[in-house]
């Protein structure tokens, strides 16, 4: 490697918006390697070719067959670029990857049964394309790989000649990518490497714990997630196994992107506004209302939730409180998908609660960027947030965030007090425990804070004041790769 020539990274990840995304993984993989670039990076994205993305990725072109895997037929390497001149490479299979449904699951909604060959087969291909056996004559000095679908690829690397550095990010823990110890021989994992010491996990194959082995860094996206996944609380079973890595463990607070996410100029809002126009928040504020069938009223505290419909977001919490606090002048409007139980729970508190609650279950792009500018407050009482993307968002949106201080709602939202409002640093309520009532004893505080106009004007205006772009992470992430680049 000379000097001065940039370091090139191969970003490795199952989903990438806008061609693929289910959850904030997407967006961090759109975002974050435009911004490396424009600190001078050679970044290039790795990720399946999925029918979206197939679709997307218009003028794609083969560049290289790559050597049969795992019994597979010999799949192709497409070269695309995606928005924001980021070049993509293409993992053109389409035995695995084109097929109706997510990149994780089926049109109903089940798993796939071959996720671990799917998954496995980018891990496979990332690995070789950062070792002297790439296809390319474009070689990264650094793997830089994300969550459970791309786990194993530092393992296959540390098998392969000339491997670059390799880093992986944890995004959620709680997504591990379990299977039957019984298909690593057809991964083509060695024998060595199946025990505890290695990637077997309580009896199966978790890629997680390959990754969190064999990686050369790891990268929690917030400093508190990465301190939380150190004990049992958090660590999903793997906190002995990332407390002997700790030394080799940062966190790093993900962005937003900041051109997509800003109320001056957002298409899908009813009226466009920022600190100095805030007026222009309570169009919405009804265009909201009338949108999502609640009472047209401008004094009620409007609060927002967009979010998958699971357990970690603590959208329980919400319905348990909602007796209590519909004695109270406040709306509740929810858009999320997810968990079929908690689906209809939700359906049904609407249901209960004309006008007052209404729920929209389903993704909806433009109703997720409606809700951060109409309502007043933003709901995220998660049990565990590894970063969290939406209380930034509605901070940016002057809409204070209501979150549990919990991984990255921790390390991104000031808590509420007088003497912390008028030094500039308040930007929403933060509230301790994972129940109801303290979930409820936060949105009274607000409410409270709500009804003082001129104080609650400037907790809107902090939380729009702060910087959450890319472009530190970026800086942050350079360093970590720099510190990989320098081990080989
Ligand atoms: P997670 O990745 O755990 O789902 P994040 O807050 O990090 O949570 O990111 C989720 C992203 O997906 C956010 O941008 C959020 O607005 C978006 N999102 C989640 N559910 C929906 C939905 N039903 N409709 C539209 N956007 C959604």
């Amino acid at each position: 490697m000379k000097a001065g020539k940039p370091l090139r990274v191969l970003f490795t990840t199952s989903e990438c918006a806008p061609w693929a995304k289910v959850g904030g993984l997407g967006e961090i993989s759109a975002a974050l390697p435009p911004a490396l670039r424009a600190l001078g990076l050679d970044v290039r994205v790795l990720l399946p070719c999925y029918p979206s993305v197939r679709a997307c990725a218009r003028g794609a072109r083969s560049i290289a067959t790559l050597d049969a895997e795992f019994g597979l037929p010999a799949a192709r390497l497409l070269r695309a670029t995606l928005p924001g001149e980021v070049p993509a490479l293409l993992l053109d299979c389409p035995a695995l990857y084109m097929r109706d449904g997510g990149p994780y699951v089926d049109a109903n909604g089940a798993d796939y049964a071959d996720n671990a060959l799917r998954f496995g087969l980018l891990s496979r291909v990332a690995a070789r394309l950062a070792s002297a056996g790439s296809p390319l004559r474009w070689r990264a000095d650094v793997l830089h790989c994300n969550d459970w679908p791309t786990g194993l690829a530092p393992l296959y690397l540390s098998g392969l000649p000339d491997p670059a550095g390799s880093v992986f990010s944890i995004h959620n823990l709680a997504f591990q990518g379990l299977f039957p110890l019984s298909e690593a021989g057809s991964l083509g994992i060695p024998a060595g490497a199946l025990h505890s010491d290695g990637v077997e996990f309580w009896g199966r194959l978790s890629f997680m714990k390959a990754a969190l082995r064999y990686a050369d860094r790891l990268c929690a996206v917030s400093p508190s997630y990465a301190r939380e996944i150190l004990d049992a609380e958090h660590g999903c079973g793997l906190e002995g196994v990332l407390r002997e890595r700790s030394a080799d463990l940062v966190g790093i607070l993900n962005g937003i992107d900041s051109a997509l996410w800003d109320p001056a100029s957002d298409v899908h809002l009813a009226r466009c506004y920022d600190a100095r126009s805030l007026a222009g928040k309570r169009v919405n504020k009804r265009a909201l209302q009338q949108e999502m069938g609640l009472q047209q009223n401008d004094d009620v505290l409007l609060c927002g939730m967009v979010t998958r419909l699971t357990d970690q977001k603590g959208v329980d919490l919400v319905l348990d409180a909602l007796p209590a606090l519909l004695e109270r002048p406040l709306q509740l409007a929810l858009l999320g998908t997810g968990d079929a139980a908690l689906e209809r729970a939700v359906a049904d508190a609407a249901a209960a609660a004309p006008g007052r609650v209404a729920a929209r279950i389903g993704f909806d792009e433009g109703l997720a960027h409606r809700i951060e500018a109409g309502a007043d407050v933003f709901l995220m009482p998660s049990r565990f947030e590894p970063c969290g993307l939406n209380q930034m968002y509605s901070q940016r949106y002057g809409t204070p965030p209501i979150v549990r201080a919990t991984g990255g709602l921790r390390d991104s939202v000031t808590d509420f007090s007088e003497a912390a409002v008028r030094g500039g640093e308040a930007t929403g309520f933060v509230f301790d425990e994972a129940s109801a009532d303290a979930l409820r004893g936060a949105i009274e505080r607000a409410l409270a804070v709500y009804g003082r106009p001129a104080v609650w004007r400037t907790l809107c205006r902090n939380g729009m004041a702060r910087a959450f772009g890319w472009d530190r992470p970026a800086l942050a992430y350079r360093t970590l790769y720099a510190s990989v680049r320098a081990r080989r």
